[in-house]
């Protein structure tokens, strides 16, 4: 039975080993965390912190309903998020950390994109393509099965929005457009000019999509040294998202985290 605090320490150890420099994939207060609690909170990872040495007290506990409440209650000022996202805590007595700024985007991955757990970073590889004149087109077909297996049969994709609030509400419009033309959330999220986030039902499965998403970026990069990439045909696609031993490969992945 998992608890809250068997809950914050699996975040911990995912926030670490996504901020772990080897990985490149956030350096200083970059990128950011969270995993559900229960049906009414979530931790996140507090605004400023570091992934790489993330402990307990990196995280604050928070209403959902708190968070989407204010998402739905129209244009909002840099102070009213602010506000907002303080009087969202729940731990407020224990632990004076004011929440990330993309509290928000984690409320949403983990209701509508019905995640456990959640991780944001900017890892080089990604951001290099992310960052590209290409951007769209390059993350627009899939170009190798275990791509498929680990991160979905498409990306969820979001132009260049302001961080916070605008993103959070670009981030809500993406998913509800891939659960309309998939039938599933995304796994994976692509923010042009800024980074990516992975949906995941465990720490582990986290920590595979961003590592096959690193991958995938490298991928892209060399195939557009070489004259551009060949994507897979829509039908190879759906064949490798639905064939029973890739249904099975990725469960026994998914149970390992
Ligand atoms: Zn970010």
């Amino acid at each position: 039975m998992e608890t809250p605090e068997s809950i914050v320490a699996r975040l911990v150890s995912l926030t670490a080993e996504l901020g772990d420099p080897r990985n490149d994939y956030a350096i200083l207060g970059e990128g950011n965390t969270s995993a559900r609690i229960d049906g009414e909170s979530f931790y996140v990872k507090a605004s400023g912190a570091e992934m790489r040495s993330a402990d307990a007290s990196s995280f604050t506990r928070v209403s959902f309903r708190k968070i989407l409440a204010f998402l739905d209650g129209g244009p909002a000022t840099d102070d009213g998020v602010g506000k907002a996202l303080l009087d969202a805590k729940l731990d407020a007595g224990s632990n004076s950390k004011k929440p990330s700024v993309e509290t928000f985007i984690h409320a949403i991955a983990l209701t509508l994109g019905r995640a456990a757990f959640v991780g944001h970073t900017h890892p080089v590889a990604v951001n290099a393509v992310l960052c590209s004149a290409k951007a769209r087109e390059a993350f627009g077909g899939r170009l190798f099965p275990d791509e498929i297996v680990v991160c979905g049969p498409a990306y969820a994709f979001v132009p260049y929005t302001d961080p916070g609030l605008p993103l959070a509400i670009k981030v809500r419009g993406a998913i509800e457009d891939h659960l309309r033309a998939h039938g599933e959330p995304p796994r994976v999220i692509l923010m042009q000019n800024h980074g990516m986030i992975a949906l995941g039902s465990s720490p582990g499965q986290v920590l595979m999509i961003t590592a096959m998403m690193v991958k995938t970026a490298r991928i892209i990069a060399g195939a557009y040294a070489m004259g551009g990439p060949a994507f897979l045909a829509v039908e190879s696609v759906n064949r490798i998202h639905t064939r029973p031993d890739e249904l099975h490969r990725r469960k026994v992945l998914a149970d390992k985290g």
